[in-house]
């Protein structure tokens, strides 16, 4: 498989962020990525700047919905409004179009120094249809995190990382019961706007482009590499995202390339988003860049560790099974990788 890594959940000067798509690319080319996918609130506009700038892959969705049930829709032409309070509207709409679409920080915590606390949840966990959820958001967590001044004032000038603790246990809950009936994609979001935001008296740029490219990233993987041809890159990295193909990663600490999960049976290997036929020979595999702590997740509960840098698990049962990886940080960890599920049936 090839691994590209990407940086989804953006918004430019097509809506409220700051910079130019062109400048936004070239932020991203500083940083490494292979991609990005940006997400401006309401409009396509940016989507005819659509190819790749500065060597980068550059993917143009739109973030639907305002007050509430915020919708980040991939891989579609046409604009779809909101509908703030009926997000199965928004939902179909998308799918109509044959449409990729995700749940954008669907918890929030809120700050009373930002916008006295107001927050943009998913309200409507009901909803049918959709691709997948925004599993970490970080310009949601780090405002989450924001519990005073003198917090802001820290976050924003020591460090920004203290606020990003990991995907919240509700989302994590939530999602490991939606993947009892389907399959449902786990992504990660920056949310990079990149603007001065108020919070209490102080005015602080706290997303800058090129720092948060550096933490919260979706790595996709591809059964071929990409070409270089706008067109066909671009339908592979949605491809691989819609069947679960990718993983998220918090690569600031340390870059999590080269990670892998996969299962075998001696006769196939079988990726992330697969359904798995059980047999005795079955046994999932993960390699990790460097010697961590893997927490393997079967039906929502933990259910093996393993450390170091090779983990295989045997003896299995059918369940939903998927990773969580802690790197070495201080004197403890830090949550570094998240995978997408492999089903064994
Ligand atoms: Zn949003
Ligand atoms: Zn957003």
């Amino acid at each position: 498989m090839y691994e590209y890594v990407g940086n989804i959940h953006i918004h430019s000067h097509y809506s409220d962020g700051s910079g130019s798509i062109n400048q936004i690319a070239e932020a991203a080319q500083q940083v490494g990525l292979d991609f990005i996918i940006v997400t401006d609130h309401f409009t396509l506009a940016g989507k005819k700047e659509e190819g790749y700038h500065h060597g980068v892959l550059v993917l143009v969705g739109m973030e639907i919905n305002a007050e509430c049930n915020h919708y980040l829709a991939l891989n579609i032409d046409e604009e779809v409004p909101n509908h703030d309070h009926h997000p199965q509207a928004v939902i179909d709409q998308v799918r109509e179009q044959g449409g990729l679409g995700f749940f954008a920080h669907p918890v929030e915590k809120g700050s009373r120094l930002y916008k006295r606390g107001r927050i943009y949840p998913w309200t409507d966990w009901n909803v049918t249809g959709f691709t997948g959820l925004e599993i970490w958001n970080y310009l949601s967590q780090w405002r989450d995190g924001v519990t005073s001044l003198k917090k802001a004032l820290k976050l924003t000038l020591v460090n920004p990382h203290q606020a990003l603790v990991g995907p919240y246990p509700e989302v994590l809950k939530r999602w490991d019961r939606m993947l009892k009936k389907r399959l449902v994609v786990a992504i990660g979001g920056s949310d990079a706007h990149a603007v001065t935001v108020k919070l209490g008296l102080t005015r602080l740029v706290i997303d800058d482009y090129s720092m948060v490219f550096r933490c919260i990233n979706t790595h996709v993987l591809t059964p071929a590499p990409l070409s270089g041809n706008f067109l066909s890159d671009e339908q592979e990295i949605y491809h691989s995202l819609s069947r679960g193909r990718c993983f998220v990663a918090y690569d600031y600490f340390q870059p999590a390339r080269g990670f892998r999960f996969y299962a075998e049976d001696g006769r196939e290997q079988y990726q992330m988003g697969d359904v798995v036929p059980w047999s005795q020979r079955l046994a999932l595999h993960s390699k990790t860049p460097s010697d961590v702590l893997v927490h393997l997740i079967r039906d929502g509960s933990l259910c093996a560790t393993s450390s170091g840098r090779g983990h295989v698990f045997i003896d299995l049962i059918p369940g939903i099974y998927r990773l969580e990886v802690f790197h070495p940080y201080r004197r403890g960890v830090r949550p570094w990788i998240f995978s997408n599920p492999i089903r064994v049936k």
